[in-house]
């Protein structure tokens, strides 16, 4: 098998391109053959046979699909595990570990070599904007959004980045938030937190909406994360989103209690959460991980009502959440993995329609970014896989893909794991042989 070659100035023909139809502009087939056009660093022309004077790169009916967004991610957790490992594998004892390893290891310098590490990681699989939650407490506040500040700079046109603050629920109760509040909106950030069930849960949620609106903030909440069935969070934000008259502007995170309430109680709230205009973002990788977690087998897949939201007119996105620390021991931040993963988990195959846009054109509309479709005048930045259709895209590991940025072929690997080395000095000794 022969390679494509790529032309080092970008400009060229893609030929016999397969495009999932969903990230075409327009009612378009699930899967289309066509040619693209590149030119200037933009898609110039998606058609059949097209012609014009610039090399040809024949892709064979290989996939083409936008950059990917990643919605929803922890970039200062990431990549704690060999320190910080979660040894009950629940979400209760996730936040009790990465609370300790917070206290003790996050320094600026800490959170900027382990965000820049999982920022590569990212870069190298194709992803163009991502939104991190950042832990924002006490002194974490003053640690983490300097360094977040400093990290979009420096990623500025490789990939876009948005953080939330994120606080345990209870926070809102408490003058701090106020600081917190100023510090997200001279960030440029948006305003989050998290929280179980708890009585005072209604006023919490009115001083964030309080918050968000005297600042003129997006929200952005981790919402319901739990197996309670009696779980209300995701309906009190409902009502104070259009209270408030902050529709579109919130995103809700999680939501895996929706699946496991009464049907009717369910429906309910979806149609509340589509009136809202909410958004929700799954995480299914990270909900088959922590949720349902006991001794012996897991019995349900952790995830929220995904088709039904959809259905009932919710922007659904999909996102890759956490990273090799404590809520969750895996993941690269590779949204093909993501989206491979997700169609599993939540049987977003038979067909697979337009679930693809879940990573990509529906978590830019929430970022308000113009990426993750492909159309005429957008930047070229593309992953090319091999793959031809969806049976050969989520059968194997997608290791073999080509992205492309402005057109031309991203020179980026993965970094090595031994570049973290450092961070670790106690894990590398251990088991050590005599
Ligand atoms: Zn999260």
């Amino acid at each position: 098998m022969t390679e494509p070659v790529f032309p080092p100035s970008g400009d060229m023909l893609l030929r016999d391109a397969t495009l999932p139809g969903s990230l075409l502009d327009g009612p378009q087939p699930e899967l289309l053959r066509g040619d693209l056009l590149i030119q200037n660093g933009r898609i110039a022309a998606i058609g059949p046979a097209l012609t014009a004077s610039v090399p040809a790169v024949d892709l064979d009916g290989g996939m083409v699909w936008p950059g990917f967004v990643d919605l929803h991610t922890h970039l200062d957790k990431g990549h704690t595990w060999p320190r910080a490992s979660n040894t009950e594998g629940t979400h209760m004892a996730a936040v009790q570990a990465v609370m300790a390893d917070r206290q003790a290891n996050w320094s600026a310098e800490d959170v900027a070599t382990r965000m820049d590490f999982a920022l590569r990681c990212a870069y190298a699989h194709g992803t163009v904007a991502i939104r991190t939650h950042l832990d924002s407490f006490g002194p974490q506040l003053d640690i983490s959004w300097p360094v977040f500040r400093q990290m979009r700079a420096d990623w500025a046109g490789r990939i876009a980045l948005q953080a939330v603050a994120l606080v345990q629920l209870d926070a809102y109760g408490s003058d701090f938030v106020e600081d917190m509040a100023d510090v997200v909106a001279e960030s440029g950030g948006l305003i989050g937190g998290s929280g179980a069930l708890q009585p005072n849960a209604s006023a919490l949620i009115r001083r964030i909406f309080d918050l968000a609106v005297d600042r003129d903030l997006d929200v952005d909440l981790h919402t319901d994360e739990s197996g309670d069935p009696n779980a209300r969070t995701l309906a009190l934000i409902a009502e104070e989103t259009i209270r408030r008259g902050w529709q579109g502007r919130v995103t809700c995170g999680h939501c895996c209690s929706l699946a496991i309430q009464d049907p009717r109680y369910a429906r309910e709230v979806i149609a509340r959460v589509a009136a809202a205009g909410i958004n929700v973002v799954s995480l299914p990788m990270v909900n088959l991980y922590l949720q349902g977690r006991k001794p012996g087998t897991p019995t349900w897949r952790g995830i929220t009502l995904l088709h039904e939201l959809r259905d009932a007119g919710v922007k659904v996105a999909v996102a890759s959440d956490n990273t090799r620390d404590p809520f969750y021991g895996f993941g690269d931040l590779d949204m093909a993995e993501v989206f491979r993963e997700s169609v599993r988990i939540g049987h977003l195959d038979l067909p697979v329609g337009n679930w693809p846009r879940a990573m990509t054109s529906i978590p830019a509309e929430i970022m308000k970014l113009p990426a993750g479709r492909l159309r005429v005048g957008a930047v070229a930045d593309l992953v090319l896989f091999r793959a031809r259709d969806w049976s050969e895209l989520l059968s194997r590991t997608q290791t073999r893909r080509i992205v492309l940025r402005e057109g031309r072929v991203l020179d980026a690997e993965l970094p090595d794991y031994r570049e973290l080395d450092h961070l670790f000095p106690a894990a590398q000794t251990e088991g050590e042989a005599a």
